[in-house]
Parts: C-alpha cells; structure tokens; sequence
C-alpha cells in the first residue's frame, strides 16, 4: 500500500504529534496571567518562533488561524478595499476564488480572474495589463498549485504589483513545508499556510502579515481580542504547539526532503509514462514542487482507476474539495478538457514517502489504467 496524497494531507510528524499531546496533558489558557496560563502561552509562542524561523521573518507578523481556509479569508476580506479591484487567477483554491467572489459580488467590476497558460503558469502579460490600469489593491496568487505543483514565480509579482500601489497576498499551503520561502527575500505582504500540509495537526495554520503593511483592516471573528485583536477566541494551543513543533522539524529537514522527494516523483513519472501510452503530465514544463505528479491517462477515467487501485492513496482530480463531481477547474483553466480533466490522477509525496511506496503506486495505476482501458473498449465494443 501507499500514501501518495500529501496535497490532501500529510502524515502527521512525531514531533507534532509529541507537542500535541504534551499540551494537551496540561492546563493553562494561554491568556490566564497564572502559572499555567503563562505555560500555554509560552508553548504557542515557541511555536510562534518555530513558524517565523522557517520563513524568515519575524514572531509578530504570524498570526495563528484554524487552518489556511481561514488565513486566506482573513487575507482577502482584511486587505480589500472598495473602489480596489482584486486580481488573482483561474488556478487558486477555492478559499481564494470563492472569497473574491464573495467580495466582489456586490461591486461589479471589482475581481479579475487571470487565465492561465497551457503549462500551468499564470499569463504574466495580462497581470501586467491589470496593474496598467492603477486600480488594483490586492494580487492574491498561489505559491505552488495543489492540483499540478505548478510554482508562480513571486518576485517579478510582488515588483510589478508594489510598483502599481497594489498588495500582494500568496497562499503558500502547498508550497511551507516542501521548498523553502524565505520572507526576508520574496516580499509579499501577505501569506497562508497551513500546519496538516507539512506534518502538522489539521485545523490550525496562519496568516503572515508583514509588519507595516497598510490594512483596513477588519478582524472576521471578534471577541476577546486574541491575536493582537485579529482573530479572537481561546487559542488552540495543541494545534499550534504542534504546527510549532512540525515547522522546526521542516526547518531541519527540507533541504534532504526536497532532494529525495523529487527523486521519487521522477522515478514515479518515469516507471508509469514509460509502461503505459496515452499519459501527459501537467505542469511538467513549468518549475514544480518536488513531489506532485498530476498524470492524465487518456480514455481512463480516474474515478474508475482510482477504483481498480484501492491500496494506493491518491487523489482524482479536484483535492480539498474531492467528493464534488465537477471537473479540476484547475486543468480546465490549463485547457484541458473536461474528458481529460476526469481522467487525470495526482500522485503527492511528501516527506515520509518510501521507494517501495512510490514503486507500489507505479505499479498499481499501469495495470489499473490497462484494466480500465480494457473495460471500456469492451463495454464500447
Ligand atoms: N489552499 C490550498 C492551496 C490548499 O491546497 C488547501 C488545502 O486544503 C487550502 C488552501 C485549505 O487549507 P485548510 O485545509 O487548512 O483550510
């Protein structure tokens, strides 16, 4: 068997899962003033570190969310601004677009969605026309995709939205953990991510705000004013200790990770386009993460392969929100169509991936597409 659906959700790490219950073992509120009070709040902010060390930038620009649908939210709603158009793309997940959607539903004109190119890549050419036009408050562009890996180049972003007065948000939820991002470096102004894509508990991740960024900002939920009043309620110290305890180990073990990790998905991609025809790799020829490898297998349907595989964990077609019929809008706005799209697997690894697992997997989806082929021909024959 094997897991090859870290984009979904990675095994939690020993680390995390050992700070989790150590915080659960004790008590303390992390607002409390007492002994265990200032215990619970000396876990979340060691956590608080940990998180800013892997990114390189500094405690107080972290705030602790209930996961990156949530940091993406506080994102988009804290940063926009009437009479500012938001101009993000065609790839993002759905807590970006359905957000922006929501926004802008009220204010006509007011959301940009960019095409993307065939390879998986945003079409710079018209974010640059957008910019042109001096009216854009917010970038909002994914890091790394869920769905292809595909990265966006965030340099060039950052300097051609900050040069047309507009902020740049990225969700980063697939790319913390498996390449690094040094904040001191790629200057956005805004960030998500989320603990369970790296090794951490689900439920718990955070928004990075540099310090100095200029917000309207609006808190989502309101109460007692934790998280310097942007997000407020009891802080869930397990979760974070835990996403605190997963970023160290991130910290420690990336630059391995990354090597190995790719190695894999190469060998991965090799064994199965090699013994089956009729396959394409989206994003191949686009900088990728190291571990997604999103296979199209021509007259297959993933569904019914992922059916003929069940000992290999992997993901057919749209990840977070799997269990929905519709086709990836994220291969469909690659120009894909929705036949493909429907028939395309995405294998993710991640840090805890074998050889043997990856070797399991490649052999598995050769014979279920075969087996698949093969019972479509008859029942079309
Ligand atoms: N953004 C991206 C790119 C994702 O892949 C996911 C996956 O779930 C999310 C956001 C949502 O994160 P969370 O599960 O923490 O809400």
């Amino acid at each position: 068997s094997a897991y090859l659906d870290y984009n979904a959700t990675a095994p939690i790490r020993p680390e995390a899962l050992a700070a989790v219950v150590d915080a659960l073992q004790a008590v303390g509120n992390a607002s409390s003033v007492h002994h265990p009070g200032r215990g619970a709040a000396h876990r979340v902010e060691t956590a608080r570190r940990h998180l800013a060390d892997l990114l390189n930038c500094s405690p107080g620009e972290i705030i602790f969310t209930s996961g990156a649908t949530e940091a993406n939210n506080l994102a988009l709603r804290a940063a926009h601004r009437r009479e500012a158009r938001i101009v993000t793309s065609g790839a993002e997940h759905p807590a970006v677009l359905e957000t922006a959607r929501d926004l802008a539903q009220n204010e006509p004109g007011s959301l940009t969605v960019l095409p993307m190119r065939a390879d998986g890549l945003v079409e710079t050419v018209a974010l640059e026309q957008e910019l042109g036009r001096g009216d854009v408050g917010l970038v909002s562009l994914m890091a790394a995709n869920n769905e292809t890996g595909v990265l966006t180049d965030l340099t060039p972003v950052v300097k051609a939205a900050h040069a047309a007065g507009a902020l740049v948000h990225t969700d980063a939820t697939q790319m913390i953990g498996r390449l690094p991002l040094d904040l001191s470096e790629v200057d956005v102004d805004l960030l998500s991510l989320s603990a369970h894509k790296f090794g951490g508990p689900q439920g718990v991740g955070a928004l990075f705000v540099r310090r100095g960024t200029p917000l309207p900002f609006r808190p989502l939920i309101t109460g007692g004013g934790q998280e310097k009043g942007w997000r407020a309620g009891t802080l869930n110290v397990p979760g974070i200790a835990g996403a605190g305890a997963a970023a160290a180990a991130v910290s420690r073990d990336l630059a391995d990770d990354v090597a190995r990790v790719t190695q894999l998905r190469d060998q991965l991609e090799h064994m199965v386009t090699t013994a089956v025809g009729g396959c394409r790799i989206n994003g191949q020829q686009a900088p990728r993460l190291p571990g997604v490898a999103s296979i199209t297998f021509a007259g297959a349907p993933a569904d019914a392969v992922m059916a003929a595989m069940p000992h290999i964990a992997a993901s057919d077609g749209s990840a977070c929100a799997s269990g929905a019929p519709t086709p990836s809008h994220v291969l469909l706005a690659m120009g894909l169509s929705r036949e493909e799209a429907d028939c395309t697997v995405r294998f993710s690894l991640g840090y805890a991936t074998t050889a043997d697992e990856t070797a399991a997997a490649a052999e598995a989806v050769v014979r279920a597409v075969h087996q698949v082929r093969a019972a479509m021909a008859a029942t079309a024959g």
